[in-house]
Parts: structure tokens; C-alpha cells; sequence
């Protein structure tokens, strides 16, 4: 099988290190910023950022509705934190005008943990991932508030659900991508290859 091709959005956030982390575990990896791009792609990979401006952006840059398309016509996609908030169906806490691409039936609470705690670490065992729990960095982070029937749950953090997975739409309200351990990024790219 030939290597699966995942985009990074490349409209705002921490679009480098996904492309690392994607690198380290055999994807072909590109950043992705116009809709025709999106045609060349087996996943696509939201990163953590800061989603009221991602959300201006995809508006400016004509991308948000072909991302819905594509997303909900199957392609496989991946959010960190404020790409966790992107793909959430609802905000709880939008600011105003700020939409999402939707994906995940869910409604999430940005900057949840931030009020609390601006940005920590914790070990975050999740279901699915193998050999022990990941370090989990939450900057500003996002949890998820309530959750429809489709959708697993596959981390909780201090009572709060912090991963999920609906379908071939995977989110994590922290960043395995600041991290080094690229377990997580694997475990898309297996969703990526498990959807061709
Ligand atoms: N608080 C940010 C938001 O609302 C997310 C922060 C992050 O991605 N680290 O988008």
C-alpha cells in the first residue's frame, strides 16, 4: 500500500510540529491552505492554535465549507485542541461570528481547563493507544462538554472528556504533537490507512 498523504491546515497554530510528528511515523506529510488542496489528501490533521482566529481565517481563505465537505464526505481528520474545538458540531462558549468544520457530535467549552490553569502537563491514558499513558500537554485547552450517542469517549482528565473519536474524526483536547511520543499521531495515521 502506498504511503497515505495527510495535510496539516495550514491557516494558523502549530502546523511545523504536526508535520514533524506525521513525518516520524511514515505519513507523507504537507501543509494545506486552498480548497483544491484538499483533493490530494487521505487525511487532514487540525492543529492546536487558536480557533477564533482559525475560524476568521477558513472564512477569509475560502476554505471552511470545502473542509465540511470533505469532512463529512469521510476524509479522516485529527484535532488538537483548538482543532478539537473546529471539529465540535457546537461551542457551548463561541466567540461571536466564530463558526466550526463540525465532524464530531459534540459540544465543547474553550478554554475550560485554561481558567483553572493556564497550561499544564498530564499523563492521559487513552483507549486505543498502547504502552502506558501519553503526556499530556493542555495549553489554554478546550474540554469536551457533552457528547451525542456516535461518539466514543477515549480520555477523561480530572472528570472531563479530553479525546474522543466519531467515526474517522479523531480530537484531543492537548497536543501530542509538542511532545516527541508520536503514538497518537500513528494511531490517525492506521485511521487514515483503515478508511482507503
Ligand atoms: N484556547 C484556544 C482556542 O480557543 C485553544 C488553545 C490551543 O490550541 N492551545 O482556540
Amino acid at each position: 500500500m502506498t504511503t497515505p498523504v495527510i495535510g496539516v491546515l495550514a491557516l494558523q497554530g502549530d502546523v511545523r510540529e504536526h508535520l514533524i510528528a506525521l513525518a516520524a511515523v511514515d505519513a507523507v506529510a504537507r501543509p494545506v491552505r486552498r480548497p483544491e488542496e484538499l483533493a490530494e489528501i487521505d487525511g487532514l490533521v487540525v492543529p492546536g492554535g487558536e480557533s477564533t482566529t482559525m475560524s476568521r481565517l477558513a472564512n477569509l481563505f475560502g476554505m471552511m465549507e470545502p473542509l465540511r465537505e470533505r469532512v463529512r464526505a469521510g476524509l479522516p481528520v485529527y484535532g488538537t485542541c483548538a482543532g478539537l474545538i473546529m471539529l465540535a458540531d457546537k461551542i457551548l462558549d463561541p466567540r461571536s461570528g466564530q463558526e466550526t468544520i463540525g465532524g464530531i457530535d459534540m459540544i465543547v467549552r474553550r478554554n475550560a481547563f485554561g481558567r483553572q490553569n493556564e497550561s499544564f502537563e498530564a499523563a492521559v491514558e487513552l483507549t486505543g493507544i498502547e504502552g502506558g499513558p501519553v503526556e499530556g500537554v493542555f495549553i489554554r485547552a478546550p474540554w469536551v462538554e457533552s457528547i451525542g450517542a456516535e461518539v466514543e469517549v477515549l480520555a477523561e482528565y480530572d472528570g472531563h472528556v479530553v479525546a474522543v473519536r466519531q467515526g474517522r474524526a479523531l480530537a484531543t483536547s492537548f497536543h501530542p504533537e509538542l511532545t516527541g511520543d508520536h503514538r497518537v499521531h500513528g494511531f490517525f495515521v492506521d485511521m487514515v490507512r483503515a478508511a482507503r
